[in-house]
């Protein structure tokens, strides 16, 4: 506590992220990183842009990148905002659409960021609780009275998946509220939102670089959703930050969203080892959810979540571990590369042994 700080920051509650320590080489299997490097063309194109134009503003606009994502998903140019990572996309959301008269919806168990920006601008949110196997109850979020809905698909940290129609009905059921879908990891094997854009004016689709193109260090996020929901993003970012996006992001987002075959490749190959991973970790007795994402919500019957990840902090494996009621048992693994996992795999695997 400061005497310096105003009542707004002496308030809030920050988010935690992941760590990052440099005391040692660890096997970061913690913060949903990818384990492969971006593109070579991200990085040819970043470099072509670190040049004596960086003397100059970027774009207020980021014209080209918002072109090809609109290319990228047929949509119009004019349904597509751009941000400095999905967080701050999320958080200009927040501020554009939410009705503090009434609560924010989201999930008991969820991405903790949620909560953060609620009560940084005053919102109450109303937790939905999850069923006992982690499933988000919808129907809830059709019934309880609220100024505006938040979900992950998947969820984080359960990994878990709703198929993409059954939003169709909280659609319906909310259409004075702006429902927000936050896709950071569908790419691993879900169907996105996008397509509902074309159906309601009210659904927001909010998506990263960060986990399934390699670039959680450039820091793009993006979100489609009707023209009236995009301007009013743009109405707060430009309260905020006209030049949300430089120049060397902007270069390596567009060639990022331009090499498909590169991130095809890359995905398929986490998919592979997230599913491999799984069948192991359940072969050690783990109970493990229907992951969708890069990364493992786990549990073990006999061995104390903290402990083991504390075991595996020892020993150099680094996971996510949230002291937090109704998951304290589990532990959410991100997929790194199959050397890594094989790494992880027999580490844990001396852990839990009998
Ligand atoms: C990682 C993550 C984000 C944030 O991603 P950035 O684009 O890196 O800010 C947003 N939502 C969820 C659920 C995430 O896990």
């Amino acid at each position: 506590m400061s005497k310096f700080w105003s009542p707004l920051a002496a308030s809030l509650v920050p988010y935690v992220p992941g760590e990052q320590p440099k005391d040692k080489q660890y096997i970061k299997l913690n913060t949903n990183e990818n384990p492969y490097p971006p593109s070579p063309k991200v990085i040819e194109a970043i470099q072509a842009a670190a040049n004596e134009d960086l003397r100059l503003y970027p774009d207020p606009t980021s014209g080209a990148l918002v072109q090809s994502l609109a290319s990228y998903f047929k949509v119009s140019p004019s349904q597509v905002f751009v941000g400095n990572g999905s967080d701050e996309v999320l958080a200009f959301a927040f501020a554009a659409f939410f009705d503090p008269a009434k609560p924010v919806l989201f999930a008991d168990i969820t991405y903790s960021f949620y909560k953060v920006y609620a009560e940084f601008y005053g919102l109450q949110a109303d937790l939905i609780p999850l069923d006992e196997q982690f499933r988000m109850p919808l129907e809830q979020f059709n019934t309880r009275e609220n100024g505006g809905i938040v979900i992950p698909n998947p969820n984080a940290p359960t990994a878990m998946l709703v198929p993409v129609d059954e939003f169709r009905s909280i659609l319906e059921h909310n259409r004075d509220q702006v429902v927000i879908i936050d896709e950071a990891y569908i790419d691993f094997g879900g169907e996105s939102a996008v397509k509902l854009v074309a159906d309601y004016p009210n659904v927001l689709v909010i998506q990263t670089l960060s986990k399934s193109r390699s670039l959680a260090g450039l820091r793009v996020g993006w979100a489609i959703g009707s023209e009236e929901l995009i301007d009013g993003l743009n109405r707060v970012k430009n309260s905020f930050n006209s030049y949300t996006l430089d120049r060397l992001a902007l270069a390596g987002a567009v060639a990022a969203i331009e090499d498909e075959d590169y991130f095809q490749e890359i995905t398929v190959k986490v998919n592979q080892t997230r599913d491999q991973t799984a069948v192991r970790l359940r072969e050690l007795g783990f109970v493990v959810t229907d992951s969708t994402a890069n990364f493992l919500f786990i549990s073990h019957p006999d061995q104390a979540a903290e402990h083991i990840f504390q075991k595996l902090r020892e020993q150099g494996v680094l996971v996510r571990y949230f002291k937090q009621p109704r998951i304290e048992h589990y532990l959410r693994v991100s997929i790194g590369t199959d050397e890594e996992m094989d790494v992880f795999l027999n580490v844990i695997a001396d852990i839990v042994k009998p």
